[in-house]
């Protein structure tokens, strides 16, 4: 309705000017002052919609020479500014905010409109830089961070506005995510290099003692050897785990294209920890579900990894003659799930969130005597997501945990296996 309003708007005076000739042409002839009348009336209204520029909707700016803001900031530039993502502000030689676009809104929210930039971003570096741009017209760029509500940081751009009267622009860049990520690496090396000085320190130790005081004594060389190898032992594993990671990491973002079943998959994995369940005196059972899976898409090895890092843990931190079982099945979203529970010691709820940490441990010492690396759950959320899943923890103390992985299936599921049972159970 409008639009339509807005294009014939301009046309007026022909329409106008079409009325007063009908009126002439009435005056003159009744009977062809009618057909007079309806062409002009028609081309009129024709021209006008074919010709009329549809009218950009801003406002002038000589309506409001009184406002600073209007006087160096045209709606055009002002409505281009608006939609940046990145976050900008100006103000006036004062250092009274001027404007703030949408994304500045959210880093300094409430009303800040002529407020003292002091007051509105409580950060003595900003205030300074700006201070400075303003008295020298030299640029400024400094990195700065806002502790609430969640820490982030800025790499904060000043510049002088040449215009009457000036202004100074400030522009940032949100580096939070590149800083937390630096953090990261930092801690990872930090952590693996402490990880792996504690079993290297161990071993030079005993190989001074094997020179030293124990050089004439067998008994003693045997049982440091052994410590040695136990050692050394935890360095390949550490090493493996780490390598194992830094691949699935840089393959993260590519799909994996084949289709594969999972209940192969995790009867593979389930059946290379079956010497290592038996030495605790722990059974492991996979039930799959009676109906035929679909496939998933998904790397074969990968999959392998990431159950036996699950059903590791079970028998790991599980009860000595306890259960650990494994259920292969359907949800009703369509997503296959493979669950691993265990009766073991079970992990406090504030610990949970904290678990797919690269090096976090409940109990580190614990971890240690049982091999651990504190890489096994990290392993299995990079290849999770890799593989577009989701994994969940349940747990309680003292009566165990479940470890859920729901992945997309690939491929609408199989006709029935002919005789299928309801459940298939095995015993390992
Ligand atoms: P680790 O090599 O130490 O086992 P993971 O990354 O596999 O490292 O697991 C991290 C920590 O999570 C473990 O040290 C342990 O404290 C806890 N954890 C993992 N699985 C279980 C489980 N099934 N029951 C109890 N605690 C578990």
């Amino acid at each position: 309705m409008l639009y339509w309003w807005d294009r014939l708007k301009p046309q007026f005076s022909p329409l106008l000017w079409g009325i007063a000739m009908g009126a002439f042409a009435y005056a003159l002839n009744p009977w062809a002052a009618g057909l007079v009348f309806g062409a002009v009336l028609i081309l009129a209204l024709l021209a006008g919609y074919v010709f009329a520029p549809v009218p950009i909707h801003l406002k002038s700016t000589r309506a409001d020479a009184d406002d600073p803001l209007r006087a160096i900031l045209p709606p055009l530039a002002r409505a281009v500014i608006e939609h940046l993502p990145a976050p900008v502000m100006l103000l006036d030689a004062n250092q009274r905010v001027l404007f703030v676009n949408d994304p500045m809104r959210q880093v300094v929210p409430g009303d800040v409109e002529r407020k003292h930039v002091s007051a509105v971003l409580r950060n003595p570096e900003v205030i300074e830089a700006i201070r400075q741009t303003a008295a020298s017209g030299v640029e400024g760029q400094i990195e700065f961070s806002l502790p609430v509500p969640i820490e982030r940081f800025y790499q904060a751009y000043t510049a002088r506005v040449a215009a009457d009267p000036p202004a100074v622009a400030l522009l940032l860049h949100d580096v939070t995510t590149i800083r937390r990520s630096e953090q990261m690496r930092a801690d990872f090396v930090a952590n693996a290099s402490h990880e792996l000085r504690t079993p290297l320190a161990a071993v030079s130790g005993f190989i001074d003692t094997l020179r030293g005081h124990a050089r004439d004594d067998p008994k003693a060389q045997e049982r440091f050897l052994e410590i040695m190898s136990v050692e050394a032992a935890r360095m390949r594993r550490l090493i493996d785990d780490l390598l194992s990671l830094t691949r699935i990491e840089l393959n993260e973002h590519v799909r994996p294209d084949t289709k594969v079943q999972l209940e192969g998959i995790v009867r593979q994995a389930a059946q290379a920890l079956e010497p290592l369940a038996a030495s605790d005196d722990i059974s492991v059972k996979v039930a799959c579900a009676a109906e035929p899976l679909a496939p998933v898409v998904g790397a074969r090895d990968e999959l392998v990894q990431l159950f036996q890092n699950l059903i590791h843990n079970a028998i790991k931190y599980g009860r000595p003659g306890g259960h650990v079982l494994v259920t292969i099945g359907h949800n009703e979203s369509g997503e296959v799930f493979v669950a691993v529970r265990d009766d073991g010691e079970g992990i406090p709820q504030t610990a949970i969130a904290r678990l797919t940490e690269r090096f976090y441990r409940v109990d580190v010492k614990r971890s240690r005597e049982k091999g651990g690396t504190g890489l096994g759950l990290a392993i299995v959320k990079h290849i999770v997501s890799r593989h577009q899943g989701r994994l969940t923890i349940e747990s309680k103390l003292g009566e165990g945990s479940v470890f859920t992985v729901f992945l997309p299936a690939g491929a609408p599921a199989a006709p029935p296996r002919p005789g299928s049972p309801v459940a298939v159970t095995e015993m390992l």
